[in-house]
């Protein structure tokens, strides 16, 4: 286990507390389309208040070139004051002297992206952030996996006080028994559209599991090695050589479609050009169902179909079943297979909802991530 500080291992009375919160939300011409995000962090921003500290928030929101009002985080603010039932200020920079000035319990920074130091992780825009406050503490496991100036110039500048928040522990909490002797047998099940991004992940994953179900456009690069025609399938050029094969279980039927018809074949039968393989096909769900229900541990990212269309969303949903009724561990990660459970609503069913999709890859891939190993190692204070 990573032995970081604690939200709670801080001395908080007097304090004010610096804090990287993820409330990168979804917006619609300013509005807030889903707030589970700031729900989630509820938790340690009362905590800190209990304790008779004050709190600085700050976050990314969306991918601003420069200063673009349109991302600026005062819907945040507002949607924070409603949750709160308490004052929010919203700073009208995140750095400078006017924003160090601002008086209040509650404070948000406006969007970091907005300075490009942000993602360069300047140190003199650390410096100025730090500046902010008297301690820090780590909330956004979404963002750790990058290593930008809120995430580790900040807390590296608090070489005794920067904690991890209530969320970021649960995550690593949830995530490390997945890398340390799990429960066996030991099933990942990965999907999706892009394998170039999630290649480094299935390298370092198969030696720790037993076998790997490949669904969505990850299994496209394995028919097409096997010779099998895939026609319009998407299938990104990675190298799958060295992998263990026999670890790796692959779709044996498909859904295709030509745009004006959908079929299911056997993948033996190859995919015809002008056909696109969309989803898995149900001897597929039937076959993984048998295997994945004896899983003692399930770790799920990816949606193995195009599930944004109906037609296509089956497998995933098919999937999102069987992980809800495992009695064994289960864990899933990533936006798209979070949005696909809660679609099918069965979020509740799951042992463990990752809010980070890369963070919690890379996690796994990796076993430490940029942000949690800027934070104050435990014990060392
Ligand atoms: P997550 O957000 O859970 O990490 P990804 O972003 O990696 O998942 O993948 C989700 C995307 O993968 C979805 O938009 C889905 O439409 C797409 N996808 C799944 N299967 C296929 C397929 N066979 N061909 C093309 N895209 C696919
Ligand atoms: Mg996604």
């Amino acid at each position: 286990m990573i032995k970081k500080m604690t939200l709670r291992e801080l001395s908080l009375s007097g304090q004010k507390v610096l804090m990287r919160v993820d409330f990168n939300v979804p917006l619609k011409k300013g509005q807030i389309q889903d707030d589970e995000r700031l729900v989630a962090s509820l938790d340690s921003i009362r905590y800190v208040l209990s304790k008779g500290a004050s709190v600085v928030l700050m976050s990314h929101l969306g991918r601003p070139k420069g200063k673009e009002a349109d991302l600026s985080l005062a819907p945040v603010a507002k949607r924070l004051q409603e949750l709160l039932k308490q004052e929010v200020i919203m700073a009208s920079d995140c750095i400078g002297p006017k924003v160090a000035a601002l008086q209040g319990k509650i404070i948000l920074l406006e969007n970091l992206r907005f300075y490009p130091e942000e993602e360069a992780n300047d140190a003199a825009f650390a410096k100025q952030l730090a500046a902010l406050g008297t301690c820090y503490v780590d909330d956004a496991f979404g963002s750790a996996h990058r290593a930008h100036a809120s995430t580790v110039g900040v807390p590296k500048l608090f070489p005794r006080a920067a904690a991890m928040g209530f969320l970021m522990e649960k995550e690593i909490q949830a995530l490390t028994p997945l890398l340390h002797n799990p429960p066996r047998p030991f099933y990942a099940i990965i999907g999706g559209a892009k394998i170039s991004t999630k290649i480094g992940v299935i390298k370092n994953l198969l030696p720790k599991i037993d076998r790997l179900f490949l669904g969505g456009a990850m299994a496209y690069p394995f028919f097409k090695a096997q010779g099998i025609q895939i026609g319009n399938s998407l299938c990104e050029e990675v190298n799958i050589r060295d992998l263990p094969l026999d670890k790796i279980v692959l779709p044996s039927d498909v859904v295709i479609t030509n745009k004006q018809e959908v079929r299911t074949i056997s993948i033996r039968e190859g995919i015809p050009p002008g056909w696109q393989g969309m989803d898995i096909g149900p001897k597929t769900v039937a076959d993984w169902k048998q295997s994945l229900e004896k899983g003692a541990t399930l770790f799920w990212n990816g949606p193995v179909g195009v599930f944004e269309e109906a037609a296509f969303a089956k497998g995933t949903n098919e999937i999102a079943s069987i992980l809800a009724s495992c009695k064994g561990q289960t864990v899933v990660g990533g936006g798209d297979s979070l949005a696909a459970l809660k679609q099918a609503g069965l979020s509740s069913k799951i042992g463990h909802l990752s809010t980070g999709g890369g963070a919690s890859l890379e996690f796994l891939e990796f076993g430490h991530l940029p942000g949690i190993d800027a934070l104050t190692i435990r014990d060392s204070v």
